[in-house]
């Protein structure tokens, strides 16, 4: 563990926009352990990654004064507000300064915590199937659910269906919906955001008859809307399988080929190339690209021709 400096205001890093962490990684726990000495250190009761220089999406947070309760928020997102507070605060980046803030009586976050292995994140086209999820997302992440349910662990996804939308926004959204269309029955509340089937479901998953008045929607029942949208989880039972994938991942250990010719550094005369390889990439093209050179490798190897 080491303290790291905190920058102080003036400095042009907090006022840049923090990345999502993708996945945890040991340099994103080692930051993780230092903001929690540096805040420590410093007698603050939270920090966050930018305040010590990096533009991660990383929060800790001790309010206790016996220092024994830290909590580590990756990738938080505020999913509820409720209340109102008004409180002397501090930051350790205005070092020497307290203000009055009117803050939320009651805040709900989702987050990661250190702990929890974030296995894969990824951005774009879903396509919702008879038999579950498909799509350039789900490819990209489906090696690790894979993986995962090999092991026999319960892997589970979490979509957010309406990522140009941050949470507070899509619950402004459905007030001002519920507000101007009070006799609206609630599977239209997000006609012309959403696709109405999975409006059904985001309401099937919150409890709500989708014949509700939007004038009967209690703010509440709001909220859980927008988390259902935001942040929709799903168990993963199973992924399409060998026959269905288009890349898989495993195969002959890298470890037992030579890469100068592809040749098998176990069996003699034997040179191997593309999906038989344990090398799997990502979408893009990038395994007809590893199909197409090592075969070449490999097939001028086999024939005799050297191959460097
Ligand atoms: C639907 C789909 C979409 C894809 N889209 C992309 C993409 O957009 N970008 C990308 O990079 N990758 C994509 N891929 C993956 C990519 O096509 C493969 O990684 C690549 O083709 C692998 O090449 P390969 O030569 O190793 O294997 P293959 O292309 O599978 O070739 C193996 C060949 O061996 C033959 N064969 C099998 N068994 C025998 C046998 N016993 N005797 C004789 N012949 C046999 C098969 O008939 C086949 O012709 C996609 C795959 C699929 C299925």
């Amino acid at each position: 563990m080491a303290l790291r400096t905190i920058r102080v205001m003036g400095d042009e890093i907090l006022t840049k926009q923090c990345r999502p962490v993708k996945e945890m990684t040991p340099r994103i726990k080692t930051l993780i352990e230092d903001m929690l000495e540096t805040m420590y250190d410093a007698e603050g009761v939270g920090l966050a990654a930018p305040q010590v220089g990096i533009l991660k999406q990383i929060c800790v947070i001790d309010v206790t004064p016996e220092c024994d309760h830290p909590i580590v928020l990756v990738n938080p997102e505020i999913i509820e507000l409720s209340g109102e507070q008004i409180g002397q605060e501090g930051c350790l980046s205005v070092p020497g300064k307290v203000g009055i803030v009117k803050r939320a009586n009651y805040a709900k976050v989702k987050a990661y915590d250190e702990d929890k292995k974030l296995l894969a994140h990824d951005k774009g086209e879903l396509q919702l199937v008879a038999s579950g999820i498909s799509g350039i997302p789900v490819f990209q992440v489906s090696r690790y659910i894979s993986r995962e349910l090999e092991m026999s662990k319960r892997p589970y996804i979490e979509v957010d269906f309406l990522p140009e939308f941050s949470a507070e926004e899509l619950y402004e959204e459905l007030l001002r919906r519920k507000r101007c269309h009070p006799k609206l029955e609630t599977s239209y509340i997000l006609e012309g955001i959403m696709n109405n089937k999975l409006t059904d479901a985001v309401l099937l998953k919150c409890g709500i008859g989708s014949r509700t008045l939007l004038n009967e929607l209690t703010g509440k029942q709001c909220q859980n809307i927008c988390a259902a949208v935001k942040c929709f989880r799903a168990d993963v039972s199973e992924t399409a399988g060998f026959d269905n994938a288009q890349v898989t991942s495993g195969g002959v250990s890298r470890s037992e080929i030579d890469f100068e010719d592809m040749s098998s550094k176990v069996c003699d005369g034997l040179y191997l190339a593309g999906e038989i390889v344990d090398v799997d990439g990502i979408c893009g093209g990038y395994n007809l690209q590893w199909a197409w050179s090592s075969g070449y490798i490999a097939g001028k190897s086999a024939a005799g021709g050297k191959q460097k």
